[in-house]
């Protein structure tokens, strides 16, 4: 394959290709930055730290309202406990990830993440949010992107990631997210966090009700998106990660996608995304199955140790990370630990 495709030509891709023809291509572009039989992992915890959101995504089974009952906010102490726990475990990384609650403004953050630096210094890195709680935060505090960023960056915090970006068009937005956040808003915040010299990433989520040309505008989007940082001198993403929906206990209810589709996704996804460096592959969702998307241009992956918000929606986590690891192994990958980066932005 020379050169990079068209929407148009992902869209035959995706149509008539063969699952053979996918992963030939895939790995092709894989094989630009990874040794082809190397896969590499981190284990990791999502805490949530509060459930309490006012978004009212149609997809979530995680929030409750303010004032509604069963809403909580993690004690520090309890937050800590939980990194405590990651660390006996054997991981170094943790994601904080929350829903929109009116009464933690971003001083909460700024504060909480301050106190988690300067408790573990650089033995566990932390992914602080989401951008779709970044620009929330920042929206409730008056406060620019920039301003909002910096307020972050000086607090200790290293990376934003792309997370809650489900699919990334204005349509999809307003039929199952109208509070959450426009693209624009999205994509500005998202120039913000590199500028400012932390790390983010691109994020997917599929299987929902999404046409694929929803999929490919998602696709097309984060390409244009990366085009601009690298042109402008910037790392821009460090990384795309997809994970398929989970429908249980929502009220946009649905089923869910086979493991063979979402292979067939990451292959066109890696084909298509030719300036991002790392496919990561979904543990959360697709537990064992994740695996086979090494085949289909993957080269490396998360093990979970807890994320409310996928258990909650039919999620099942794996404890025995031996028994996980066994998998890529058997088809043929040396898996390797791989420790967060610290921007060099940010390199002290
Ligand atoms: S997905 Fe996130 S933003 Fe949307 S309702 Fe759930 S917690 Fe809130």
């Amino acid at each position: 394959m020379s050169g990079r495709i068209t929407v148009d030509e992902a869209a035959v891709l995706w149509r008539e290709a063969s699952d053979e023809e996918l992963q030939r291509l895939a790995q092709e572009v894989r094989n630009r930055w990874h040794q082809p039989d190397r896969a590499t992992y981190m284990v990791m915890r999502i805490i949530n730290y509060t459930n309490v959101c006012v978004a009212q995504c149609d997809y979530c089974a995680f929030y409750v309202l303010p004032n509604q009952e069963g809403g909580y906010v993690l004690s520090r102490d309890e937050v800590f406990a939980k990194i405590d726990e990651l660390v006996e475990l054997g991981g170094d990384l943790v994601g904080f990830n929350g829903g929109f609650n009116p009464r933690l403004p971003l001083d909460y953050y700024a504060d909480l993440f301050a106190a988690v630096r300067e408790r573990y210094g650089d033995r566990v890195e932390f992914y602080a949010l989401t951008i779709a709680e970044f620009v929330y935060l920042a929206d409730r505090a008056g406060l620019s992107h920039a301003e909002a960023a910096a307020r972050l960056r000086d607090a200790g915090v290293h990376w934003i990631t792309g997370g809650g970006s489900e699919i990334l068009t204005e349509d999809f937005r307003s039929r199952h997210a109208k509070f959450k956040y426009t693209v624009r808003e999205y994509f500005e915040a998202q120039r913000a966090i590199v500028e400012s010299g932390m790390k983010t990433t691109a994020t997917m989520v599929i299987g929902f009700d999404e046409t694929l040309e929803e999929r490919l505008e998602h696709l097309q989007r984060t390409r244009d998106f990366q085009d601009g940082c690298l042109a402008d001198g910037y790392d821009g993403l460090f990384s795309f990660l997809c994970w398929t929906y989970k429908p249980y206990g929502t009220a946009l209810g649905g089923r869910e996608i086979s493991p063979r589709e979402y292979w067939r996704h990451m292959a066109l996804s890696r084909i298509f995304l030719d300036n991002v460096k790392h496919f990561r592959t979904s543990v959360l969702t697709q537990n064992e199955e994740a695996f086979r998307a090494l085949d289909y241009g993957a080269d490396d992956f998360d093990l979970p140790l807890e994320d409310e918000v996928t258990q909650k929606a039919g999620a099942r986590i794996e404890l025995d990370l031996e028994a996980l690891l066994a998998v890529p192994r058997r088809l043929g990958y040396r898996v390797e630990y791989r420790r967060a980066e610290r921007p060099a932005a940010l390199a002290s």
